[in-house]
């Protein structure tokens, strides 16, 4: 079998290494990032991306010669040529090497099935991926798509589906691609099309050559002049039982463009949507990030952050890192919630917070417990109304950071001592009442 080009130049790169004419450092930082892309009446034309390269390559532009035309029946002069003079000359190579990086499929190895944290938000679409994994003959549901708000998880199970194959079914083949590459790899294939003409039918090929073709937020297509070339690519996919899995940051009838094309097409495959985990799973996640460090932060600090940010478990995270990262350099003996208030509060945490009072949170309490004002301000050690009256309190000290004065003032005129234990009480029962932690994270979710 004829040697490709690619294979000559990196054996031509290989003996010249071994020659030691260059310094390992100049020739791993800029001779080995060259590339033979053509060769034509006895030239053969070099691409490098930094004069530095070219440069030093002129310098010894003979051994080069040389040794590339040991690879050859004929002897070559090289010519070099800038990698953007390249992609000019050759677009369809340049169209050619991305679409080879793209599909080089890079799963990030923490991404997986295992360090996922399954609850009610996201089981479903746990369960699915992983049964579409492990379909023997052909997919029980075509396409799979998992839609749900930004940071809920949907990336983290495509790229567990591209780790467990890679692992269990190695004979698999996985395409991975950012529906945003998609788009400009695309682009730039249709660019060069008007010169070359089979540019995007080439990376079209490509795309159909796999058994899992896995495709992240989806709704970058919408609009965009690669969406015809996707729905050939699916249609044949879906043709040839190749599973295609499709997140989404918005609800599949939102996807306005796409609907009709995509959509009615879902008569035929599942569509699931992941939402906000609930307390038990936010703590869990936060516990798996800590993996065995459990003893740097308190329990109450992970119950604040679970109930506090779960809205995307991208920011749950993030608070926690940054707590930890703080405690580097403040020391603390543990991250305790005085430490955690001080440094978390630095930031805005909720956007509509401006507009959010204890009025707003009484009412929101009130309305939740089917209760009056006059109820929770007043005297009553009816435990749904303590209970109440706690919430309020932990609502208006996590949520708008007010003194304990100012919420005795619009809670009865209670003094702060009383409010104080008003809150402690609520910590309390975060960590060991179910139906109290529903309570505050219903609450919650009406007032943000
Ligand atoms: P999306 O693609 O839905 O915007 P990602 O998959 O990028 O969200 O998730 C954001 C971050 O949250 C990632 O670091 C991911 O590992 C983590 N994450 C989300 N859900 C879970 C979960 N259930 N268990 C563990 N980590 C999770
Ligand atoms: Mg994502």
């Amino acid at each position: 079998m004829p040697s490709t080009l690619e294979q000559m130049w990196s054996r031509t790169l290989k003996k010249i290494e071994q020659s030691h004419y260059f310094n390992d450092q100049d020739f791993k930082a800029w001779i080995s990032k060259t590339t033979l892309f053509r060769i034509e009446n006895n030239i053969a034309y070099i691409a490098y991306r930094s004069s530095i390269t070219k440069a030093i390559m002129e310098q010894q532009l003979s051994l080069f010669e040389s040794t590339l035309s040991e690879e050859l029946p004929e002897p070559v002069k090289i010519r070099l040529v800038e990698q953007k003079e390249m992609e000019q000359m050759l677009p369809e190579v340049a169209v050619q090497q991305k679409t080879n990086t793209l599909l080089a499929n890079k799963f990030n190895p923490t991404y997986t099935f295992e360090n996922f944290i399954e609850g009610n938000s996201n089981q479903e679409a746990y369960a699915a991926c992983f049964a579409a994994c492990n379909a023997v003959s052909f997919p029980a549901f075509n396409p799979l798509m998992l839609y749900g708000n930004s940071g809920l998880g949907k990336t983290h199970l495509l790229h567990a589906v591209g780790n467990y194959l890679a692992a269990e079914r190695p004979e698999k083949k996985v395409i991975y691609m950012y529906s945003g590459d998609f788009v400009s790899l695309l682009i730039e294939a249709m660019r060069s099309k008007s010169i070359h003409g089979n540019t995007v039918d080439q990376v079209k090929q490509q795309l159909l050559d796999c058994d899992y073709f896995l495709i992240d937020d989806i709704q970058n297509l919408q609009n965009s002049a690669s969406q015809e070339v996707f729905f050939t690519v699916y249609n044949q996919l879906i043709q040839k039982n190749s599973q295609i899995i499709i997140t989404s940051d918005i609800h599949p009838h939102e996807l306005n463009n796409l609907q009709n094309r995509l959509v009615s097409r879902f008569s035929s495959g599942l569509a699931i949507n992941i939402s906000k985990p609930g307390f038990e799973t936010s703590k869990a996640i936060l516990k798996k990030k800590l993996e065995g460090r459990e003893d740097i932060i308190c329990d109450d600090v992970l119950d604040y952050l679970a109930l506090t940010f779960s809205n995307d478990v991208r920011n749950l995270e993030g608070r926690l890192n940054q707590l930890i990262f703080q405690s580097t350099l403040f020391n603390p003996e543990i991250i305790d919630m005085k430490f955690a208030m001080e440094h978390l509060g630095k930031e805005p945490v909720k956007e509509k917070r401006s507009e959010l009072s204890i009025r707003e949170i009484k009412k929101a309490v009130t309305q939740f417990y089917g209760l009056s004002y006059a109820d929770v301000e007043g005297k009553s050690r009816l435990k749904p109304i303590m209970n109440a009256r706690h919430i309020c309190v932990y609502l208006s000290r996590e949520m708008l950071q007010k003194p304990y004065t100012q919420i005795g003032k619009d809670l009865g005129n209670r003094d702060h001592t009383t409010i104080q234990s008003s809150y402690n009480r609520a910590c309390e029962l975060i960590k060991k009442d179910a139906a109290f932690r529903q309570a505050i994270d219903q609450i919650k979710e009406k007032l943000i």
